[in-house]
């Protein structure tokens, strides 16, 4: 039976494709834009460059300096090139760092954002921004920093370097995870994750066997797409706070994390949430859907432990006290002694077990 619920639909247009790109001029003039300021890393700079010529007179200037966790100090810089060349808006080509300025230079003047992702981090789809200002990280929600229009291109994403591509894309699966047995889910988002995560786990191991599967390439931004949604529409829980608190505390890699952490945060919430966990383990065609997790990770090569990545062992008590901290919604309740466990798991690469507490 389908209970009652509420539903909202970001407003976002989304042209998906390959040799989408082509179609960024239009998009813009669709934005009735005039001089748009392009954001990339150092790294995609040239890929910018690329882009600005393809753009034409509306192309006024490149800002490549876009820095993971969104820092305000760049922020500011890239406030001061948009003025510079009189930019009416922004297009962002590149991963969640890149699309991250963007929101934080549209919540700030107010200007249309064309969206070019071309990792599966999803931060196009949410209207979330993070910045982090001398070295906390805050958080505000606001359809403010939504982008007006987003342009997947496949072809993008063939340069997404496989081990880059693997733990992106389970950082969309964790997205999508969570939205499953969040406080807020609805039948239309569940529709959205089960199939982002099928679409992911079917197409990231292909995409390391084969790096120039197309076909594997586009069902992981398709799958990564669905899980955006998913990140921007419902609310998150004990995973998607684990890997904040970590990645902050232990200025751990974004993706990474959440890779290494998702079995282990699952293994502890499944028990409490069996619908979603049977959807989860239908998607990834394993009948245990934290081990699945733990398996695909270890199949794509991923790194499997936190002390593998940065973390401390004399971390994890710190780490276990700040993910009891501030009360948040989980479907399973957070217990120290467990969380610590799950932690320490997580940090020695072990296979995932559920809680003690479950039963
Ligand atoms: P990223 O944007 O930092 O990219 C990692 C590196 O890969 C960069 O050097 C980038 O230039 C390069 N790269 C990106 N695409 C490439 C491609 N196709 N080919 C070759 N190189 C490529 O990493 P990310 O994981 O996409 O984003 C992480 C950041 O996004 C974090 O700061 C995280 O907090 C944020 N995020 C925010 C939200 C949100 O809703 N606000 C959601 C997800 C992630």
């Amino acid at each position: 039976m389908i209970g009652s619920f509420t539903f909202e639909n970001l407003p976002c247009r989304v042209v998906f494709g390959s040799g989408t790109l082509s179609a960024a001029p239009e998009e813009l003039q669709r934005l009735g834009a005039k001089r748009a300021l392009v954001l990339t890393t150092p790294q995609q700079e040239a890929q910018g460059r690329d882009l600005g010529s393809a753009l034409g007179p509306p192309f006024a200037g490149i800002f490549s300096n876009a820095t993971m966790h969104t820092p305000v100090e760049v922020t500011e810089l890239a406030l001061a090139a948009m003025k510079d060349c009189d930019a009416d808006c922004i297009v962002s080509l590149g991963g969640g760092s890149t699309t991250g300025l963007g929101k934080a230079l549209a919540l700030r003047t107010g200007v249309n954002q064309l969206c070019i992702p071309t990792t599966y981090a999803g931060s196009e789809m949410t209207p979330i921004l993070g910045e982090t200002r001398d070295g906390l990280k805050t958080t505000v929600r606001t359809n403010d920093v939504l982008p007006e229009t987003v342009i997947y291109d496949v072809d993008l994403t063939l340069s997404l370097p496989p081990a880059l591509a693997a733990t992106s894309g389970i950082n969309a699966i964790a997205h999508a995870v969570e939205a499953l047995y969040a406080r807020d889910t609805n039948p239309v988002i569940s529709l959205m994750a089960e199939e982002g995560i099928r679409a992911l786990a079917r197409a990231l191991p292909a995409i390391v066997a084969k790096p120039d599967d197309r076909e594997a390439r586009s069902d992981a931004l398709y799958g990564a797409w669905l899980c955006g949604v998913c990140l921007g529409t419902v609310g998150m829980a004990l995973h998607h706070k684990l890997c904040h608190t970590l990645g902050g505390t232990f200025d751990l890699p974004h993706a990474e994390t959440h890779t290494i952490v998702l079995p282990h945060a699952l293994a502890y919430n499944a028990p409490a949430v069996p619908e979603a966990a049977s959807r989860i383990a239908r998607a990834i065609g394993s009948p245990d859907p934290a081990r699945g997790l733990y398996d695909l990770a270890r199949r794509l090569n991923a790194k499997l432990a936190l002390r593998d990545i940065g973390m401390p062992e004399i971390g994890i008590d710190r780490a276990a006290d700040l993910a009891v901290t501030n009360a948040y919604w989980n479907p399973q309740p957070i217990e120290r002694n467990a969380i610590r466990a799950l932690i320490e798991r997580a940090w020695s690469g072990a296979a995932p077990v559920a809680p003690p507490v479950a039963a």
